[in-house]
């Protein structure tokens, strides 16, 4: 059998980071055996629908470099499809016309509460003829629900998931406006799409026994189910918007790679014995539902961080400042310029060891790109100091003796000054230096960045 996986979002607006998650454990599942995935956008709820949420997903799809296979598929469009599927299950004795009125739905409903009955709708159409139809009112079709027994439920992650037909009514598959709910709408395309295995987030597990059910009335085989366990914020509740970073632009914006963000949404659902840096060429030689955890992880902002420094270390020196272009850029409210971009591509492998974040190479890198530094805080403390001031003061004189410009010589200078005014501490010159030339108390080496600087910035800096 070949593999066909789907992806098929909601338009929210942004991408949720448990939908990336669904997206690459798919994509890999699809990649990995050869097979496809398809993309399929779930657009029905058309008085919230805008073209710029579907290309928010589109965005965030190509910033994760997870492809997908042929045109990206509009549930919206195939709605008619969907509708004679419902008509087509009543004409065969599966599904029925209801034509309850909000009345009686709203009593059944304060009955079965009454009850503590979970379903509540009674089935009073489920058996009786067109015949007896009222006048004027637009029914909705609904499915014959199974009325006892149970159903097991194979589920690749979350292993047999056993549930009692009961706990099931006859769900609405097509409104009385004549269009199709999502629970229709979903297992018609999934079909249609020659979808072969679903995975997805398990707050669709109950989905699914309902899903399964439009399935065997149309004599359909079902897909093969796995689903995986929520993503939970650090302090143990789904991951929502309030844990600050739930959209997986918002790490794009933080200075995340995608490479770090894949890694880590793989390692955070799925194991593979103790490994935790796994690239993409690894993945997809290891992946396997097998490996999927059955319980929600919590996520850990630090083995993110981590994992992020490695893959920034891995990358590239043009490749990284490429990407921090357009960063220097928002700052600065202009390009770099060609001296600001040799500069930094010179200083690059200093600053890139020491990065956890994009941005944190932009920062320590921000005083090349401008010509007069303002010093931050911390920086403007040490510059107060009266022996900072006075190691500015004769600085010039003690590097512009440096005949070779090099970091050692620069060092070595700076050394030889240090142990005739100030006790041997080469750190009462360094301070005050990097203070000065990067507006930071935190940088790469300051002997080096002074030595990409040339001398004559630096001596025009101080
Ligand atoms: N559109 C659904 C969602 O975004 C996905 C449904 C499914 O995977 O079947 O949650």
């Amino acid at each position: 059998m070949s593999v066909v996986t789907r992806f098929p979002p909601s338009p929210t607006g942004f991408m949720h980071i448990g939908t990336a998650r669904t997206a690459l454990f798919n994509w890999l599942y699809a990649r990995k055996h050869g097979g496809k995935m398809l993309f399929r956008i779930e657009d029905t709820d058309r008085a919230r629908h805008n073209e710029e949420a579907v290309d928010a997903l589109i965005k965030a799809m190509e910033w994760l470099e997870l492809d997908w296979d042929g045109d990206i598929i509009s549930q919206y469009q195939q709605r008619d499809r969907h509708a004679d599927v419902a008509r087509q299950l009543v004409d065969n004795g599966k599904a029925y016309y209801c034509y309850a009125s909000p009345e009686e739905l709203d009593a059944m409903r304060e009955s079965a509460k009454a009850e503590g009955r979970t379903t509540f709708y009674n089935r009073k159409w489920r058996d009786k003829g067109a015949d007896e139809a009222p006048d004027g009112i637009d029914p909705v079709v609904r499915i014959k629900a199974p009325l006892e027994g149970e159903v097991t439920l194979n589920d690749q992650i979350q292993g047999d998931v056993t549930l009692q037909n009961k706990q099931l009514d006859d769900f609405i598959i097509l409104r009385s406006d004549g269009s199709p709910t999502y629970m229709l709408s979903v297992v018609v395309d999934d079909h249609d799409m020659g979808v072969t295995h679903v995975i997805r987030g398990d707050d669709h597990l109950n989905n699914t026994f309902r899903q399964n059910i439009i399935y065997d009335a149309m004599g359909w085989d079902q897909p093969i189910y796995a689903h995986l366990p929520l993503i939970l914020g650090p302090d143990g509740a789904k991951m929502s918007k309030r844990h600050g970073a739930a959209a997986v632009e918002e790490y794009r914006d933080m200075g995340y790679l995608p490479e770090a963000v894949k890694n880590y949404l793989l390692r955070l659902g799925w194991s593979h014995g103790d490994d935790e840096i796994i690239p993409m060429d690894k993945a997809l030689e290891w992946f396997d539902l097998k490996g999927c955890n059955k319980a929600a992880a919590r996520f850990d902002f630090d083995k993110l961080e981590n994992l992020n420094a490695h893959y920034i270390k891995q990358t590239p020196d043009q490749a990284l400042l490429n990407l921090c272009k357009p960063l220097y850029e928002k700052i600065n409210g202009s390009p770099l310029s060609p001296q600001a971009e040799t500069w930094i591509l010179a200083a690059m492998e200093e600053l890139k060891n020491r990065a956890k974040t994009l941005h944190q190479i932009v920062d320590e890198s921000l005083f090349f790109t401008v010509d007069t530094v303002a010093p931050n805080d911390e920086a403007g403390e040490i510059l107060k100091g009266e022996e900072a001031q006075q190691v500015l003061k004769d600085l010039p004189d003690v590097l512009s003796a440096v005949e070779t410009w090099t970091s050692e010589e620069i060092m070595t200078a700076c050394k030889t000054y240090a142990k005739g005014a100030l006790g041997g501490k080469l750190g009462k010159v360094g301070m005050p230096l990097r203070a000065k030339i990067t507006g930071r108390k935190d940088s790469p080496g300051i002997f080096k960045l002074c030595e990409i600087l040339g001398k004559e910035e630096t001596l025009h800096r101080i």
